[in-house]
């Protein structure tokens, strides 16, 4: 069956409105649609099969046939489809689960609070940020800063803290308050010579410098991936956020760590807090969570936020923001359950396992002409293809060379991602077995090597 005739593809074509999509090509391209999953592989309507690189959107931790999701879900349906958590009441289930977070969360996180999407999570981090600063009677303090390059999302809120220009350009975003601070990606932005540690050092000063600049009274958070993922897979330089940390403890100001791709074993541990030594004040997550099976999300704060929260909303009477589906059972029941296979098959221990296969493997091909750099941690990595390796200089926009890279890649049976400038990211189901890392590698090598052609 060619692709662009199905009836799925025609459907799509006339009624669907794609998110985060070059809307144009893909109506002269047509949608690439899928059908089904099996473990790390998913097919398409013509049964060609697909490894999938990405997890879907860095999500599938389980890869994209777990029986066990499907009948938990199943239970929770026929037990308790739907209840909500407003005014004082709660599915059994979300108590389970808020207890389950706050049990495998870094110390220090005290509750949790339920969304849908990462950028739920994170918009509800920002107006927290707001309303603490209120409550603790502090109301100029309200700047967040984030960083260039960051994505913690597209609401209003979320995407005026995303650093990528897709997220701002024609969107009139950011909004006011809204403030970015250097990308730490040494590669690219250490002078030459200057150490991992020199370069950490030097940003931080520099986040010093702005806080001080806009006024320490005046920032209420700082927001940051621990490896910032869509904006090109940016593992930060050692001792960063030991640093990073010291300037916001000097000035009262919260770390708020977007766990929403390294949260749940990404990096090998089980928060990429843990990986970096970040202490959090506010976690946010999702994705992996329920393996990307049922849309959730949480925001998790330390006791002492907590406590300021309580009083707060015993003087308004409410604590004023709130989902219909915050702590969904159905949902909530797939996390649990996808969190207690995490456990049982000790997930975490195969992805310190698997991970060098992917690494290596990755930085095997740093010597191609068109790879600038190869990197990553754990199961999440990319190549940054350039046009010139002597002096970084990537390929002309326009030329879409890293899509090229991603239909040749596709061709071959891998789905893989670009990101902005040509970065191609890898972020596996967690499952993947070495054997299927090395499938995966060996379609990415061909899929290079043949997009190096097309460019010369
Ligand atoms: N934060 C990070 C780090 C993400 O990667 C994403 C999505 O990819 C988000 C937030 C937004 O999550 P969602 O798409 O569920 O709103």
């Amino acid at each position: 069956m060619d692709q662009a005739d199905s009836a799925a593809a025609r459907r799509d074509l006339a009624f669907h409105l794609h998110p985060s999509t070059n809307l144009a090509l893909v109506q002269a391209e047509g949608p690439l649609v899928i059908s089904r999953g099996e473990g790390v592989y998913v097919y398409d309507e013509a049964g060609n099969r697909y490894i999938e690189g990405m997890a879907g959107l860095w999500c599938a931790g389980l890869g994209f046939s777990e029986k066990r999701l499907a009948e938990a879900a199943y239970r929770q349906m026929l037990a308790l489809p739907f209840y909500h958590s407003f005014s004082g009441k709660v599915p059994a289930i979300s108590t389970e689960l808020a207890e389950k977070l706050v049990g495998v969360a870094p110390e220090g996180m005290g509750r949790v609070f339920f969304a849908n999407s990462g950028s739920e999570a994170n918009d509800s981090a920002v107006k927290l940020a707001w309303y603490y600063n209120n409550a603790l009677g502090r109301p100029d303090k309200k700047k967040l800063i984030s960083r260039r390059k960051a994505y913690h999302g597209v609401t209003v809120a979320s995407a005026s803290l995303t650093g990528l220009a897709f997220a701002h350009s024609d969107w009139d975003l950011p909004a006011p308050r809204f403030l970015h601070a250097e990308t730490p990606h040494h590669w690219r932005g250490a002078r030459p010579g200057e150490s991992e540690e020199a370069y950490a050092q030097r940003l931080a000063d520099e986040l010093e410098r702005l806080i001080l600049a806009e006024g320490p009274d005046t920032v209420a958070a700082f927001f940051a991936e621990p490896v910032m993922g869509a904006g090109g897979v940016l593992v930060p330089p050692a001792t960063y956020f030991e640093r990073v940390q010291q300037v916001l403890g000097k000035y009262d100001v919260l770390m708020i760590a977007d766990e929403v791709i390294c949260g749940f074993g990404r990096t090998g541990n089980m928060f990429g807090s843990q990986t970096f030594g970040i202490r959090p004040d506010v976690i946010t997550c999702a994705k992996m969570m329920t393996s990307g099976y049922q849309p959730m999300s949480a925001m998790m704060v330390s006791q002492r936020i907590y406590s300021v929260l309580e009083d707060q909303s015993r003087k308004l009477g409410v604590f004023g923001h709130g989902f219909t589906y915050s702590g969904h059972p159905v949902p909530a029941a797939v996390a649990l359950e996808t969190l207690a296979i995490y456990e049982e098959r000790d997930l975490l221990a195969h992805v310190r396992r698997v991970a060098p296969v992917l690494q290596e493997g990755l930085r095997a091909m740093a010597d191609h002409p068109m790879v600038g750099e190869a990197r990553g941690v754990g199961l999440i990595g990319a190549w940054e293809l350039v046009r010139d390796k002597a002096t970084k200089a990537g390929f002309d926009p326009k030329a879409a060379v890293g899509a090229q890279f991603v239909r040749n890649a596709q061709r071959r049976g891998a789905i893989l991602r670009v990101l902005p400038g040509d970065i191609i990211a890898f972020s596996p189901p967690l499952v993947i077995e070495e054997h299927e890392l090395r499938e995966l590698l060996a379609h990415a090598a061909g899929a290079l090597d043949e997009t190096w052609q097309w460019v010369k």
